[in-house]
């Protein structure tokens, strides 16, 4: 049986052992339960241990799990295809996962359909691999200059993904160019663009991310588990 209290317990410390080493505010990092192939019943427990902020990466599991769990922020974490937009529209606290003009656009649609305004991420390839979704960090300056221009979304900052089996110091050093890019685009002062917030950091990786300035960790199986099905 997953004791999913006690491992909130100990992410919840670590996370504050690392933003007290960063010289942070503990409150400043935001903990999002990464749900996915989880059933209802432990996203529940975890509720009912605090957390306010799930995310899934496919939306037709958070179109769901959005129903039958209410009065929590459901965060939209994996890629997405452009089809599938409608289906979160009216549920996502936040997307993650914004990395190309048409998605932006389809995003913008959809948005306007409903008179909501999307927060949004823009999602960075920061490490390079082929493997990974995620605008070029040389190419996502101009994404969000053109995506800025969409009435209907506000960019609220950047995320990436990590490589896995990456050193505690590998993950540092790349994460830290996170960072400086969103540095670099608010500097940029592109109206309607913000860069308060950095997604980064998994259940392998969170310290570092949390070190290097995140704002946001996603952590799945350190809270609920190994899963059983690779997405
Ligand atoms: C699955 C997933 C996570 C959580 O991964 P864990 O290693 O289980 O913590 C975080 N971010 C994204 C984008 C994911 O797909």
């Amino acid at each position: 049986m997953m004791d999913i209290a006690a491992n909130l317990n100990m992410v919840r410390e670590q996370m504050r052992c690392a933003a007290e080493t960063a010289g942070r505010k503990p409150e400043s990092i935001r903990l999002i339960a990464v749900s996915k192939t989880k059933p209802v019943s432990m996203i529940r427990e975890a509720v009912a241990c605090g957390v306010r902020d799930f995310g899934e990466n496919r939306p037709q599991e958070l179109a769901q799990k959005f129903v039958e769990v209410p009065n929590v922020r459901w965060h939209l974490i994996g890629q997405l295809q452009r089809n599938k937009v409608k289906l979160i529209i009216d549920k996502a606290f936040l997307i993650h996962s914004v990395d190309s003009l048409a998605l932006a656009e389809e995003i913008e649609k959809r948005a306007a359909a409903i008179d909501k305004i999307q927060d949004v991420l823009i999602q960075v390839n920061i490490s390079g691999e082929s493997t990974k979704s995620g605008v070029s960090p040389e190419e996502a300056p101009d994404l969000c200059r053109k995506i800025s221009l969409l009435p209907h979304i506000r960019i609220l900052g950047l995320m990436t993904i990590s490589v896995k089996d990456f050193s505690e110091d590998e993950n540092r050093a790349l994460f830290a160019k996170l960072q400086e890019l969103a540095k670099k685009i608010e500097q940029m002062e592109i109206p309607g663009v913000f860069m308060q917030e950095i997604s980064m950091g998994m259940t392998h990786d969170y310290t570092a991310a949390i070190l290097a300035g995140a704002t946001m960790v996603r952590i799945g199986s350190g809270i609920f588990g190994e899963r059983n099905t690779k997405i």
